[in-house]
């Protein structure tokens, strides 16, 4: 249920209508947008009653109550008109730039990070990309450096300005990967990994979560909701494939997710070709794709000797390749954005403010 404020509303009628959801054992939570403020009340749906909503409607300086159907609601587009942007040092994500996220699958050594580092920023990647807990499907398989790959991450962010993405597995992971690391990025196989989502969402450090490969984009933004209800506003999606019963690529990439969740959601959108694809070849176009719908940023694999990568060698791209990348992209972006202000969602969207 969402409460909106008259635009007159003073700070004691919002503090009054916050006190009433309160005494019901639920939960408010506030959005001043252009518009005015809203107030969603969160809670065990069916405690939500129907009654609240003719309690709510007669309190000085509301406008309207409305029931929302809609199981996520922090996330809604509903709640919260303007797209989220997120600030990591001097960059933003969701504002309309195109956010360029590159570098290994995982942190292999000192060196290759760093030599992926300096030759990724020369060619215009925005933020730095390495594994230092990798999630592998085979126990057998290289699992990452740990804190000594957070420590390299933490030295190429000094030595080269980029802030660094990284991922996190466990719970009791989180302090030290956000003691390092600049975003956290919440794997596939973890999307539904509830105590960890709601680990990252208490921690004051941009989250980035990956569409689980069986996941719907309704479970997905449930998961994206337990961040933000946990207290964490700062949250992207990344689209990153699904599994189908194509058995070319190593996941089936879904671009129609990319402008459908502008339009459900005001958190911004990434795409990643690389294990979307699973191939080195198929990065590009896909690339080029998910800027074209709209993505507000790309996550790419890029190794100095992929052949040599101790994971995820077929798909990850080499520096030439990202530098050809880059070039295709930027272009592509500026067009994207010279022909609508709004690529994705049409300014007349029934009942949503659309984007920008
Ligand atoms: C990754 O980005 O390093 C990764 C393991 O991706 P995913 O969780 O999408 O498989
Ligand atoms: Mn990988």
């Amino acid at each position: 249920m969402f409460v909106v404020m008259r635009s007159t509303a003073t700070e004691e009628e919002i503090l009054g209508v916050k006190s009433r959801i309160l005494a019901e054992g639920l939960t408010p939570f506030s959005h001043e947008g252009q518009a005015g403020t809203v107030i969603a009340v969160v809670g065990d749906g069916g405690r939500v009653g129907r009654h609240l909503v003719d309690v709510l409607a007669r309190l000085p300086g509301v406008e309207t109550v409305t029931e929302i159907s809609r199981p996520f609601k922090l996330t809604s587009r509903e709640f919260h008109p303007e797209d989220t942007v997120i600030r990591v040092g001097d960059h933003t994500i969701g504002d309309g730039s195109l956010t360029i996220m590159a570098g290994p699958c995982a942190v292999e050594s000192r060196d290759q990070l760093l030599e992926t580092a300096f030759a990724l920023r020369e060619a215009g990647a925005t933020i730095l990309r390495g594994g230092a807990f990798k999630p592998r499907t085979s126990p057998y398989s290289f699992q990452g450096l740990g804190v000594e790959g957070l420590r390299y991450l933490a030295e190429a962010r000094e030595r080269t300005g980029l802030p660094v993405i990284t991922e996190v597995m466990e719970p009791n992971q989180v302090d030290v990967v956000a003691e390092y690391a600049d975003i956290l990025q919440i794997g596939a196989r973890n999307m539904q990994n509830y105590s960890l989502l709601t680990a990252v969402g208490r921690v004051a450090r941009p989250v980035m979560l990956k569409r689980g490969f069986g996941s719907t984009i309704e479970e997905w933004l449930m998961a994206a909701e337990y961040i933000v209800s946990a207290g964490n506003p700062n949250v992207m999606l990344c689209e990153r494939g699904i599994r189908t019963f194509e058995t070319y690529t190593r996941n089936t990439m879904d671009l129609t997710a990319v402008p459908l969740l502008h339009h459900l959601t005001h958190l911004p959108v990434i795409v990643d070709p690389s294990h979307a694809t699973g191939k080195r070849w198929l990065v590009k176009p896909l690339a080029i794709g998910g800027v074209a719908v709209g993505a507000d940023g790309v996550m790419v694999e890029v190794h100095p000797n992929p052949d040599e990568a101790l994971s995820d060698a077929e798909q990850q791209i080499t520096i030439e390749q990202f530098r050809d990348l880059m070039a295709a992209l930027v272009p592509i972006h500026e067009q994207v954005r010279a022909f609508h202000g709004d690529p994705v969602v049409p300014a007349a969207t029934a009942g949503l403010a659309g984007r920008h």
